[in-house]
């Protein structure tokens, strides 16, 4: 029986996918921790680890909901936001580590004091990439540059300063690539097929590209007209209430069904008359409406592009951050969707209409999805976890 710590940010997208993997550690008696915030405790304790809540370290939670927006969008801010964390969470987190002599420490990529807590005390580390692993070949494929992701010259200043700080404490980044870039030396593991992550051959063998974890769907949605289009822009970046409103304009009084999570920034009352054809939700049941769904209009973050190609679905991208850009270029270049040029609701009806009644979109989603389906998921997973923890 080893010991197993998780680390992970304050994100769905990024618990989800280790979720299963927590599972499948725990069925094979091995003891797992968990550091993470008061909103996923319920969900981790249910996949039996022992959850430790970081909100008091956290300066992400301290944001407002506006705020938490420009996380993802804005690179000196999110980076400030990750420094003040580190620095928060480094004497509570190494205080711990040190009593517990954990046998590995699986941390998401962004949780860097994770990484560094492991190096520090030479703890058998796995960075957990819910994205795309990223290096300089695959940032180009994604139409990344370097130049666009550090965000305008203005706030580099900004970023090295929080860099500074990090380093002042002993933790070993250089720049802020350290923290975004996937290197050749760290085990890690992606949850996305070799075949959709961009230039797979260009990793180490220390990768395991393990695949989604969808969950399965569990509701029937009713079926009301022919074509069902699903429209979400996510649960974090989804103050988009000129967008919600020009969907319905595009699809008000058509023979599709359409159903629209918008999130809970927004007041569904603000969106005005609302047809019969359209249902509009602050949340819903993702994987059992996309069982169902024709088109997805979506971010395209990563769970949701995964989730709809497991299913089939093909894509209409229209995203909101640099990293759904990215996501948005690789499922254009697999053939698995369009992206939108303008939100205006001509715009919208034309291109969802086109994804629809052009095949080869859905054929290329099928094809990733039978990729998907072939990968070792979270037993692939637990079993590299189990290989470190015995080194
Ligand atoms: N989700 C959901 N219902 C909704 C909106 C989102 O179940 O109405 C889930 C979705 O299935 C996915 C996650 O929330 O697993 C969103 O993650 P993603 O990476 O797509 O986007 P983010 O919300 O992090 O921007």
């Amino acid at each position: 029986m080893s010991k197993i710590v998780f680390f992970c940010i304050p994100a769905h997208g990024h618990t989800n996918p280790t979720l299963g993997v927590v599972e499948e550690l725990v069925k094979r008696e091995h003891e797992v921790w968990y550091y993470s915030y008061s909103p996923f405790r319920e969900k981790i304790e249910a996949r039996g680890a022992k959850f430790i809540a970081c909100d008091d370290y956290d300066t992400e939670q301290k944001l407002d909901a506006k705020s938490a927006t420009r996380l993802g969008k804005d690179l000196a801010f999110s980076t400030h936001v990750l420094v003040e964390t580190t620095l928060a969470l480094d004497d509570m987190v190494m205080q711990q580590m040190q009593e517990l002599k954990p046998d590995c420490i699986v941390a998401d990529s962004m949780a860097v004091w994770g990484k560094a807590v492991a190096l520090k005390l030479d703890i058998p580390f796995v960075s957990s990439t819910t994205t795309f692993a990223f290096n300089q070949y695959s940032a180009k494929i994604m139409k990344q540059d370097m130049g666009q992701l550090f965000g305008m010259i203005f706030s580099m200043s900004k970023i090295n300063k929080d860099i500074k700080r990090l380093r002042d404490k002993g933790y070993p980044v250089k720049s802020v690539l350290d923290i975004i870039q996937n290197d050749n030396d760290t085990h890690t593991v992606v949850y996305t097929s070799p075949e959709f992550q961009p230039c797979s051959e260009t990793f180490s063998d220390k990768y395991s590209f393990v695949g989604p974890s969808v969950r399965p769907a569990v509701n029937e949605i009713a079926k009301t007209y022919d074509k069902l289009i699903y429209i979400s822009m996510g649960t974090v970046v989804n103050d988009s209430l000129e967008f919600f409103k020009s969907c319905i304009a595009a699809f008000s009084n058509t023979e599709y069904q359409v159903i629209m999570s918008v999130g809970d920034i927004i007041e569904i009352k603000d969106l005005g008359d609302i047809p019969d054809n359209i249902s509009v939700q602050k949340f819903v049941d993702q994987i059992s409406v996309l069982n169902k769904a024709d088109v997805f209009l979506s971010h395209c973050g990563m769970n949701s592009v995964n989730e709809s190609l497991y299913y089939k679905v093909p894509l209409v991208m229209y995203p909101q951050t640099r990293e759904q850009e990215g996501v948005a270029a690789r499922v254009e270049q697999v053939g698995a969707g369009i992206l939108l040029k303008k939100p205006s609701s001509d715009s919208i009806r034309e291109t969802v209409e086109q994804v629809m009644n052009t095949p080869s979109y859905r054929e290329n989603a099928a094809a990733i999805s039978e990729g998907f389906r072939k990968c070792p998921g979270a037993k692939g997973a637990a079993d590299k976890i189990e290989r470190l923890c015995n080194t």
